[in-house]
């Protein structure tokens, strides 16, 4: 997005600036922004509320009734208006239409194998689903040096397309009779040291727990169920020194992060454009869920040459 306006008292931006805007916050100064262990702001975490924090209301509407800001963003629209904490500004270079990528997806995988589990060289990882976003946790765990990522997904023409970014083996549950935790626990000598629940499924977090070792395996969870909110685990996985972590944007600080990923990216340190596999224009937005629904792409790109923001301090 580009600056169209900014509001009162917001210095931190001016009109031209290249912004990548995020569904997730930062304040900088509240408790959590301030800890150095948290991502998720108190002021504008997960900002779900679909208004403006200075007057609860929204800033469109069709004939006087108002719609509601989606993900404090509403990026299906081509002016729109942000609060400043959910603006990052960023090099004037980089291509906004594949940066893109980094204000979720793919910043959420590589953040996971990075900051939350803090992959170690050498390691065995099991990834649970290879969409965008575990096709990132592959990403970041083959640049920490992984020595064997294990992708399990039900479809099988992700095989191939998954090897592009770093998965070594792939697993499809349906070739196996036996449970796919055990055919992991199988050829890993006793279980992964990671495992990455990627579908947003939470009766996949017991099977990705399942698939660690005993020790010190860690499973961690990025995937955002629909329904089945309640995770269920036997407390012996637990008791055997296996850890459970949720990752929200892969943990990443949103304004004291993503420049340096941006900055990754325009080194070719990491790779964004092999997500994109449609680029779409507004008008046929709905080919892209289409495309979404029925998992025949990894990212559609929706094309709005004109897409500006006006920024926001309250
Ligand atoms: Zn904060």
């Amino acid at each position: 997005m580009i600056v169209e306006s900014v509001g009162q008292g917001v210095t931190e931006f001016k009109e031209g600036d290249h912004v990548l805007t995020v569904f997730t916050g930062e304040c900088m100064q509240c408790r959590q922004c301030t800890s150095g262990k948290s991502n998720v702001c108190e002021v504008l975490g997960l900002e779900r509320r679909g208004v403006m924090h200075s007057d609860q209301k929204t800033r469109f509407s069709i004939n006087g009734k108002p719609i509601y800001h989606y993900c404090a963003v509403s990026s299906f629209s081509e002016y729109t208006v942000v609060h400043s904490g959910c603006a990052v500004k960023v090099s004037p270079l980089a291509p906004l239409e594949k940066i893109c990528l980094l204000s979720c997806g793919v910043a959420a995988g590589l953040g996971a194998a990075w900051n939350v589990a803090d992959i170690c060289e050498g390691s065995t990882v099991v990834i649970f689903g290879l969409g965008t976003l575990g096709l990132s946790v592959a990403q970041g765990a083959k640049l920490r040096g992984a020595s064997r990522i294990i992708g399990v997904d039900t479809n099988p023409e992700k095989g191939e397309i998954a090897k592009a970014f770093g998965i070594t083996e792939f697993l499809d549950p349906n070739d196996s009779n036996e449970p796919i935790q055990q055919v992991i626990k199988h050829i890993t000598g006793g279980g992964a040291d990671y495992s990455f629940e990627c579908i947003g499924d939470t009766g996949m977090i017991t099977t990705a727990l399942q698939s660690c070792c005993d020790g010190w395996g860690l499973t961690v969870t990025l995937g955002v169920p629909k329904e089945k909110p309640e995770v269920t685990a036997h407390y012996g996985l637990f008791l055997n020194g296996r850890t459970l972590k949720g990752s929200l944007f892969g943990g990443w600080k949103p304004k004291s992060d993503l420049p340096s990923l941006v900055e990754k990216y325009m080194k070719k340190e990491i790779q964004i454009d092999e997500f994109i596999t449609h680029n779409i224009p507004f008008e046929d937005i709905n080919k892209a869920f289409n495309l979404m629904r029925a998992g025949r792409c990894l990212r559609c790109v929706i094309h709005m040459p004109n897409a500006k923001a006006t920024l926001v301090k309250e």
